[in-house]
């Protein structure tokens, strides 16, 4: 009865509109699907996602191939398998490709079939995705890390750091986070429009306004907070993503400026903007490769929740290199920066056993597939990243915790971040 019969994949489009997979598992009357997301500020040790770049019909961004090889070889190995056994189908994909980074198969084929196994899996032993992880009960669910202002590469407007996030923190449940997000985006957008400026959003939902100074984005937020009645850094704290691999050159940083400037000066102008601006988490702060700079930013600025995102890639060896190097207190988790369900699932294991925030993210292009909402909840995990109240993609994963809040009752607790 739960045998796999076979697994099938069609190319459908991600919230960019690039092309990318989807993927279907089927056993007797019954199969599920998942979309795989995709990262723009990827990190180079992520695991590989295999496109076309010679076949021009889609401009070198069709995942042809990749399809093709789930069609074939992925689902001739995995026929006969149950969709119970979760790691040894993952170990046999992985096998199967044999490469370090997944580029044979590409993680992209890998992870669509994964997922979609997992959550064939659940609806097969009628249970909701989220209690099919290894968290079994006291659910608890996460905050919203909420970017509200986009810039870097997801966005056109020349703003350096790449997300601005509101995290609700004095929020009683994940409703009540959801409200104080929304009325603090309402104000926002707002004063964005009092102030002459464009409210288009950009690729993770928040507003892209014309602005190039973080100064000027912080200042805009800090107000839309006050406006909405909520203390900054009580109620709602301000978080950033920096992404901070794409301002870096010659081993200086142009986080702060366009100007390029030392690891010591930027904990120096970091450290102005946390106590200015009362943030509370700062994500990829310094480069992937740069791991002295990660441990000087942890020791002079300790109190704060400090996220690896392209440090770590969802790697647990490079999770290991982190913890043994004091370089951040957090990671960030994309299934995609690893391509199975059960490596992500080991990662964040580890993560929680050394004392680490796991902080479940989307990508910057992704869909309507919510499966990160229930992993979040499913691995007890403190926070969620899944962009703004805007463009559908984005608020599904919203939407989806929601609708597992009020499944668990008066059960449902928000989680603690420490
Ligand atoms: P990405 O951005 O999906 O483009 O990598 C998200 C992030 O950096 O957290
Ligand atoms: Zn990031």
């Amino acid at each position: 009865m739960s045998k796999i019969l076979k697994v099938r994949a069609r190319q459908v489009f991600d919230s960019r509109g690039n092309p990318t997979i989807e993927a279907e598992v089927f056993i007797k009357n019954k199969s599920a699907s998942a979309i795989c997301p995709s990262g723009a500020s990827t990190g180079s040790y992520e695991a590989y996602e295999k496109r076309d770049k010679n076949n021009n019909r889609y401009l070198g961004k069709s995942v042809l191939t990749a399809i093709n090889l789930i069609n074939t070889k992925i689902s001739k190995n995995l026929k006969g398998y149950s969709i119970h056994d979760q790691e040894r189908i993952d170990t046999l994909m992985i096998n199967l490709d044999g490469t370090r980074q997944k580029t044979k198969l590409g993680a992209n084929s890998i992870l669509a079939v994964s997922m979609a196994v997992k959550k064939l899996s659940a609806s097969q032993k009628k249970l909701p995705l989220y209690k099919t992880f290894f968290v079994k009960k006291n659910f608890k669910l996460p905050y919203p890390l909420m970017n509200i202002i986009n810039g870097g590469v997801h966005a056109n407007n020349g703003l350096r750091i790449q997300e601005f996030m509101i995290r609700p923190d004095k929020a009683k449940n994940f409703s009540d986070a959801m409200r104080i997000c929304f009325v603090v985006i309402k104000n926002l957008d707002k004063i964005i429009r009092n102030n002459g400026l464009s409210t288009s959003v950009g690729d993770e939902g928040g507003f892209a306004p014309m602005i190039n100074s973080n100064k000027q984005a912080l200042d805009l937020i800090v107000l839309a907070i006050r406006r909405s009645g909520f203390i900054n850094g009580k109620d709602v704290s301000i978080c950033l993503d920096v992404a901070a691999n794409e301002l870096f050159k010659g081993n200086k940083y142009s986080i702060h400026s366009k100007n390029f400037i030392s690891t010591e000066n930027s904990i120096k102008e970091y450290n102005k903007l946390i106590k200015k601006y009362k943030i509370k988490s700062i994500e990829d702060p310094f480069a992937e490769n740069d791991w002295v700079s990660w441990s000087k930013f942890m020791k002079h600025t300790n109190k704060i929740q400090i996220i690896g995102d392209d440090l770590y890639v969802t790697n647990l060896e490079r999770l290991k290199k982190g913890f043994l190097n004091l370089s951040s207190n957090a990671i960030l988790i994309k299934l995609n920066q690893i391509g199975t369900v059960s490596e992500t699932l080991d990662v964040i294991k580890f993560a929680q056993t050394i004392g680490f925030n796991t902080v479940i993210s989307h990508r910057s292009g992704d869909s309507e597939d919510t499966f990160i909402a229930d992993l979040a909840v499913g691995t007890n995990s403190s926070q969620i990243k899944s962009g703004s109240l805007a463009r559908s993609e984005r608020v599904a994963k919203y939407n989806q915790l929601i609708r597992i809040e009020e499944e668990l009752g008066k059960k449902a607790i928000m989680n603690k971040i420490r």
